[in-house]
């Protein structure tokens, strides 16, 4: 472990992050947490106070910190070559491909971007640009979901179904189309699970005949939508998404930024629902966030249609630091130990301890519902149980800090509509011991507790 001392002390750092930074997502924080190291779950701040890291920083640091595999597989890149761009190709873009491949179990093509958002502009560049190609210009269209977070870049926000992320940077990029999500704690359509049709997938299927079939392009959705409030769907949901895309000839993109890579419980997000995807995009879990990539991987198929030689059929996108040579060998390394600690497994089984070890806290009158996707989790606060009325903001901050102050940290979902930011999450690395599963139910329990006496 490397608990590095802070080169400045705190005040010190404070008076220059005061002055120089300028936070994201956040309205500017005169004290804000300075992060100084992280060993395997727990992360240090530069007081010296020690923290559990319930959220793998943003959904992304699976493995944990400090792996020195990891740091290694950088360093020998870096010796080794500078970059080089991906017009031409790598040794360690080529091994990525063939193992992305792989953890997908399917046949795709993999194009390498920096970032989650990145991911996705690329996703629906290729979807236009495949429709072009294939004679049918007119389908230019998306439909994604409200409270889904698909990136901060222009389309990626247009796809985006939460108000408050886009308040004063509309208007937007044109042609994105929101649904209602597959939220069965509070279902849209006033229906219950068990005795609904599964109406929110007809709400699809209502959008693209809406939309009209032919202008269609795809649908981008996350298997579980994780920052927008842990809403996973039902078994039904994605295998009728998936027909209902057959049926009118529209794409289905999967963003799986956060799903992927082993947090589901499976390989990723979709495999839980044996859907094959058209084009799967992903992120942060791919070198837990050890170096910055990202990756759409897009079916075989679709790629064939790119191979045209009017000089304009060919992907036409770049980015310089898409599959740079140090992040495909971090993201080697870091899929190597997820396979040799079989921290899909892993994932699987905190899920269910932790759905264990919560349940007694389903009595109380503030928590609505405990939702789990593989070892991502969502409790949802309410006033009580019955009005299931939202907590407020005051509510959901002192569970957050009650956490904090027992040593967790916890997230929250994003801002999504007014009123309904209710949802704390936890996304625990994949090597979380059960002992320390123990401490994070211990210390929500104890949070809980605290604001109700
Ligand atoms: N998609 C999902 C589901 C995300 O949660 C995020 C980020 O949190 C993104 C896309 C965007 O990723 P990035 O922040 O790397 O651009």
């Amino acid at each position: 472990m490397s608990t590095q001392k802070p080169a400045l002390a705190k005040e010190e750092l404070l008076e220059k992050d005061r002055k120089y930074v300028w936070h994201h997502m956040s309205p500017h924080n005169d004290n804000p947490l300075i992060i100084v190291s992280g060993d395997g779950c727990w992360i240090t701040d530069a007081d010296g106070n020690r923290y559990f890291d319930g959220m793998s920083g943003l959904w992304c640091v699976n493995v944990g910190h400090g792996r020195e595999r990891i740091a290694k597989a950088a360093y020998e890149q870096m010796k080794t070559i500078a970059y080089s761009p991906m017009s031409q190709s790598h040794v360690p873009a080529i091994q990525l491909a063939e193992k992305i491949n792989s953890w997908l179990e399917g046949d795709y093509r993999i194009f390498f971007s920096n970032s989650g958002s990145d991911a996705n502009e690329v996703a629906f560049k290729i979807a236009r640009q495949y429709y072009h190609q294939k004679g049918e210009p007119a389908r230019h269209k998306f439909i994604a979901r409200h409270r889904a977070y698909h990136g901060s870049s222009f389309g990626a926000l247009s796809a985006t179904g939460q108000a408050q992320r886009k308040l004063k940077y509309e208007p937007l990029g044109a042609g994105f189309q929101h649904v209602p999500p597959p939220y069965c704690y509070r279902c849209p359509f006033g229906q219950s699970y068990g005795s609904c049709g599964l109406e929110c997938a007809d709400a699809v299927e209502a959008a693209i005949n809406w939309e009209g079939a032919d202008s269609v392009a795809g649908i981008i959705l996350e298997p579980a939508i994780t920052g927008g409030g842990m809403i996973v769907p039902p078994a039904e949901y994605l295998p009728k998404v998936r027909e209902i895309c057959d049926k009118y000839g529209v794409l289905l993109i999967l963003d799986e930024v956060i799903c992927g890579f082993g947090r589901s419980g499976e390989k990723f997000g979709h495999h839980n629902y044996s859907v094959e995807p058209d084009i799967v995009t992903m992120a942060k879990g791919l070198t837990s966030a050890y170096s910055p990539l990202s990756a759409t991987a897009v079916r075989s198929s679709l790629y064939e249609s790119f191979k045209g030689k009017d000089g304009a059929s060919h992907f036409r996108h770049v980015n310089t630091f898409g599959g740079n040579q140090v992040s495909c060998a971090v993201a080697i390394a870091n899929l190597e130990i997820m396979e040799e600690e079989q921290l899909v497994e892993r994932s699987a089984r905190i899920g269910k301890e932790l759905d264990r070890l919560l349940e007694p806290l389903k009595t109380h009158p503030n928590i609505g519902d405990i939702r789990l996707f593989g070892s991502a989790c969502g409790i949802e606060l309410v006033v009580d149980q019955q009005s299931k009325t939202p907590a407020d903001a005051d509510l959901v901050l002192r569970v957050i800090s009650g956490c904090k102050s027992r040593g967790l940290l916890v997230g929250k979902n994003g801002d999504t509509v007014p009123g309904f930011n209710n949802i704390i999450t936890l996304c625990p690395p994949l090597i979380t011991t059960d002992d320390e599963l123990a401490f994070i139910a211990g210390a929500i329990t104890e949070a809980l507790e605290s604001i109700s006496s």
